[in-house]
């Protein structure tokens, strides 16, 4: 469509960065052009009112920046998943696999119940293990996972075979 047209020529490649051999998919050109942060804000609202979720979790850091506006924008709460030690209350914490080592993302328990439905908002969908381990912290907490919308979907990375088991029919979308 044209808005995914548009939103797709707001994102920068950047050769070699963070190091040699990767191609980095750069969205501050798409934040910085009202058009285009409205209308992907207005796209991933419109996600989270079709799949009746009840809060939106955006993922550490680019998440935060799109997932926001999204959760004011749907009348819903904003929920941060955070790289390990940065919230201050009682949290729930979930390992997972980088290609060398390991990481580790956060909740506050108290932000999610068994009655919400979660919508998680990223920017960049990878090999999927960000993704993975935040819909693993969502179900621990007793919360359903609505659906999962990224901006954009690096699909030879594989991220969408291996998060159908953890989202179990619920949907992934990318623009
Ligand atoms: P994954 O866990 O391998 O799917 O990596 C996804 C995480 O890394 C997301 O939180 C993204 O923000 C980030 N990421 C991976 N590749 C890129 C990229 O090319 N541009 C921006 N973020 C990226």
């Amino acid at each position: 469509t044209d808005i995914e047209e548009l939103l797709l020529s707001r994102i920068r490649d950047v050769a070699d960065y963070p190091e040699p051999g990767v191609m980095f998919k750069d969205i501050t050109p798409l934040l910085a052009d009202p058009a285009a942060f409205t209308a992907l804000t207005d796209t991933l609202a419109g996600i989270a009112e079709r799949t009746g979720a009840t809060k939106v979790v955006g993922l550490e850091a680019r998440g935060f920046i799109l997932g926001a506006p999204v959760a004011v924008r749907a009348g819903l709460g904003f929920i941060p998943v955070r790289k390990a030690g940065k919230l201050p209350g009682a949290t729930l914490s979930q390992a997972y696999d980088l290609e060398y080592g390991s990481a580790e993302i956060e909740v506050h328990a108290e932000d999610l119940s068994a009655e919400d439905r979660v919508l998680v908002v990223d920017d960049v969908l990878a090999t999927g293990g960000t993704a993975e381990a935040s819909i693993q912290l969502i179900r621990r907490a007793g919360a359903a996972v609505a659906g999962l919308a990224v901006l954009m979907e690096l699909g030879f990375l594989g991220g969408r075979d291996r998060l159908a088991p953890a989202l179990d029919g619920a949907p992934l979308e990318a623009m």
